[in-house]
């Protein structure tokens, strides 16, 4: 599963730290950004996996969505 956090619409809720803190953390006005080690390109490892989809449903902005799964062979973008 990889996630793409938008923090041009991140509302500074929490929830998202709130139930993933190992994907998310709040800057000190409480907006989002990834944790350390998580970034929008890379899987999550499968125990964030959870939390993070918790997270992406309890967001009351909607700024966190899932990436699409690269069909097989595709090249990586970055
Ligand atoms: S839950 Fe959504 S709106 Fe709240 S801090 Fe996280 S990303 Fe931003």
């Amino acid at each position: 599963m990889k996630i793409k956090l938008d923090r041009t619409i991140c509302d500074g809720f929490g929830k998202c730290a709130e139930h993933a803190p190992a994907v998310f953390s709040l800057d000190e006005w409480g907006y989002a950004s990834y944790a350390a080690g998580v970034s929008a390109y890379d899987d999550l490892p499968p125990d964030a996996e959870q939390p993070a989809r918790r997270a992406l449903l309890d967001c009351p902005a909607h700024a966190i969505i899932e990436r699409p799964a690269r069909p097989p062979g595709a090249r990586p973008r970055r």
